[in-house]
């Protein structure tokens, strides 16, 4: 497929600190034509399991929803996205690498400059290769941040991802991810992720999605 598909890398639900349950994060990456959603709630699979179930009982062709977990580990945040949910995950990077190539996943350092989140930043660098590409875009991540990331993907030669970090349905898709592969399974996203057949598609949220995400930052905190 010359295009690609789409693929929104990175997002909440209310199995993490999301706004919205898994159900109606599926119905909106249906709206926006997503053709994969990774559900990558923190440090756990249960999102993506209830965003899998949600697809199948509304009988949607699309997205296909790829399991994944941010996992807070001791370096900061990596995006696990895997083949299958996974039953335990590891807080050292490198046992949770061990873990990824034994259940066919890919390891994403997530807005690894971050200053306001637990970031892996200079890390990649000295483990590269524990990543398979590197968040060169996040949607809610401030724009130069993002640029240095994207520099040090080129230097170490690793593919690019770009996600929304939606924590509210009107984030999703803000950024997505474009992937070249003609079959929209599963194993195919791993695969040309691993092999950097991908995109990052550069984007920002709404004025209506980043008003929803400051009203629930702000729910959240009372
Ligand atoms: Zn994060
Ligand atoms: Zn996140």
């Amino acid at each position: 497929m010359d295009e690609g598909l789409k693929a929104e890398t990175h997002c909440h639900t209310t199995s993490s600190d999301g706004r919205h349950p898994p159900d109606q994060v599926v119905l909106e990456a249906n709206k926006k034509g997503l053709d994969f959603l990774a559900v990558t709630d923190h440090n756990t699979f249960r999102g993506a399991v209830l965003a899998q179930r949600a697809v199948k009982l509304r009988g949607l062709e699309k997205p296909v929803v790829i399991p994944g977990n941010e996992v807070r580990t001791t370096k900061g945040d990596v995006l696990v996205l895997c083949e299958k949910p996974l039953s335990k995950i590891k807080k050292d990077p490198w046992d949770l690498r061990d873990l990824a190539d034994e259940n066919n996943c890919v390891m994403i350092a997530a807005h690894p400059y971050s200053i306001i989140e637990p970031a892996v930043g200079d890390f990649i660098r000295e483990a590269p290769e524990l990543f398979d590409a590197i968040e060169v875009w996040n949607a809610t991540n401030l724009p130069f941040l993002n640029s240095k990331a994207a520099r040090v993907a080129r230097e170490l030669g690793k593919p690019g991802t770009a996600g929304s970090d939606a924590h509210v349905k009107e984030e999703i898709g803000s950024a997505y991810t474009l992937v070249y592969t003609d079959e929209g399974s599963v194993e195919s996203f791993l695969e040309a992720v691993r092999k950097g057949d991908i995109r990052p598609v550069k984007g920002l949220p709404s004025l209506t999605a980043v008003l929803a995400h400051l009203a629930w930052g702000v729910k959240r905190r009372i």
